[in-house]
């Protein structure tokens, strides 16, 4: 990054599209499932024939809601919908209904966590930013092109409405990001968020979240902006975050060379790993916004806002601030728990019911998560349940087996689905915890030792864990070694 220490600094800010995650269209009642047979789900509203009605759905308008209140934007009780006009076969009715000059919500702050990246890609250093989100308007999605055969032999290009009119959310930020990694890690940020209330699946291999970059660069200390760059075609955050560190060093080095950085579309080529030019990039005014005429301005009541703050689960942010007050969490493991909806829901449940919620944190994060790991599964299909989990720490809490034990227990539970306390007793791992019977083997131990048991009596401490062990080898590993370790320091 040599350039960037040549006092350039990077401005990049984000558009995110996220598909609403309703069962049907946002106009029209036809299922929202591009995956199905090509054009089975369609109809003369989404098919864009002429005197065709638009109805907004509900479900949309609630999911946008839903997703505008997680990102910190403020929900505007009057927005317009409005014709963004352009041709593309993948859009039949030559415009999109979207969004314009009255959004749906605007003037968000969200604040993410964010770090740089290693040369091996760890994260060092996490730390609270701050950023504007500009709006989060609804709109419909267009079709797909689909092309056949290699560019060379390529016949036939065949058009999919499946996907015309699903519900869209589109989230765009002020251009508050100063390095590809803050990019990656909002756009991360705002995945989670979107699954986390439900409002999209937000998976960017299914196409559902899709990321746009703007990328310029300026000297550090210009107020103004220098020509800009919109990165399309970004298929994972990783490739996203790759685009925009080509894009800056690229800009850079033009810059330098006293060359012009042109307004344009660029694509992200992973291949060749750089940017390529797709198109001149059309400004707002080429769309010829205007009013669409066939809908009815959108009003949001105060209670219908109210009504969906309430539905909506807590957020990830106030989740970890819950569990490090009321479990005693430190920051970096009550985010670690935080990571996955279903991960939090599981240690919540294990840590009341075991009523130990830092060993139930220890134990989620050491063993738990290797074996989920191991296996594919989510916390959410472990085998083992926060009920049986908690079990098992309450038998070592209560010193029936120790921890050492446990981790032997907690691999078969996982495998087999048997409860903790089945494993224990065929294993017959109880440990002996009753005075009487563990006092009668230290003393014959001691006797069994004489020489030894002299030197302890004598003052040598370090014979107490040759004692240890023997009564341990003695009861087959099941005298409660805390237990003996009393014993015999009672003794001395
Ligand atoms: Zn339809
Ligand atoms: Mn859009």
């Amino acid at each position: 990054m040599s350039e960037l220490d040549n006092g350039w600094e990077a401005v990049i800010g984000m558009e995110v599209h996220a598909q609403l995650a309703t069962e049907t269209k946002i106009f029209c009642g036809c299922a929202a499932n591009f995956g199905d047979e090509p054009n089975s789900n369609t109809c003369p509203v989404c098919l864009g024939l002429p005197g065709a009605l638009p109805v907004l759905n509900r479900r949309a308008v609630e999911l946008g809601a839903r997703a505008a209140l997680a990102l910190g934007l403020t929900i505007n009780e009057t927005s317009i919908f409005a014709r963004k006009n352009y041709f593309y076969p993948d859009l039949p009715k030559g415009y999109q209904i979207s969004q314009y000059d009255r959004p749906f919500s605007s003037d968000g702050t969200l604040t993410i966590m964010t770090s740089e990246r290693d040369e091996g890609g760890h994260a060092r250093d996490w730390k609270p930013m701050t950023i504007g989100i500009v709006r989060l308007h609804l709109e419909e999605d267009a079709g797909k092109n689909v092309h056949e055969g290699l560019p060379e032999t390529d016949k036939y290009s065949y058009v999919d409405l499946n996907r015309a009119g699903t519900p869209l959310a589109e989230i765009v930020t002020a251009p508050d990001f100063r390095t590809s990694w803050q990019a990656y890690d909002y756009v991360n940020h705002v995945r989670r968020v979107l699954q986390w209330v439900g409002a999209s699946d937000a998976d960017m291999e299914k196409g559902n979240l899709r990321c746009e970059a703007n990328v310029s660069v300026r000297k550090k200390g210009e107020e103004e902006f220098r020509n800009k760059v919109e990165l399309k075609n970004l298929n994972s955050v990783r490739f996203m975050q790759k685009a925009i560190e080509f894009e800056i060093e690229r800009q850079i080095r033009a810059h330098e060379a006293g060359e012009e950085v042109f307004q344009e579309t660029r694509l992200w080529d992973e291949k060749n790993s750089e940017t390529r030019v797709m198109r001149s990039k059309e400004d707002a005014h080429d769309y010829r916004y205007f009013p669409e005429p066939d809908l009815q301005p959108l009003r949001v009541s105060g209670e219908f806002v109210e009504k969906t703050r309430a539905e909506m689960p807590e957020l990830p942010d106030s989740m970890v601030t819950r569990f490090m007050s009321e479990y005693g969490l430190g920051f970096s493991d009550a985010s670690q728990l935080v990571s996955d909806k279903g991960l939090a829901e599981y240690y919540e449940s294990a840590a009341r019911a075991s009523g130990d919620p830092r060993a139930a944190a220890n134990w989620i994060q050491a063993e738990l998560l290797r074996e989920l790991n191991n296996s594919g599964k989510s916390a959410a299909e472990s085998p083992v349940t926060a009920e049986g989990l908690a079990e098992l720490i309450k038998f070592i809490d209560s010193g029936k087996i120790s921890g050492k034990q446990a981790k032997e227990v907690l691999p078969e539970m996982f495998e087999t689905g048997r409860s903790a306390k089945e494993i224990i007793s065929e294993k017959g791992m109880e440990q002996v915890s009753d005075r009487g019977a563990i006092e009668k083997i230290v003393d014959e131990v001691l006797e069994a030792n004489p020489e030894q048991a002299e030197a302890m009596f004598g003052g040598n401490d370090r014979l107490i864990g040759f004692f240890v062990g023997q009564v341990m080898k003695e009861s087959q590993g099941k005298a409660n070694p805390q237990m003996v370790n009393e014993i015999l320091r009672s003794k001395m």
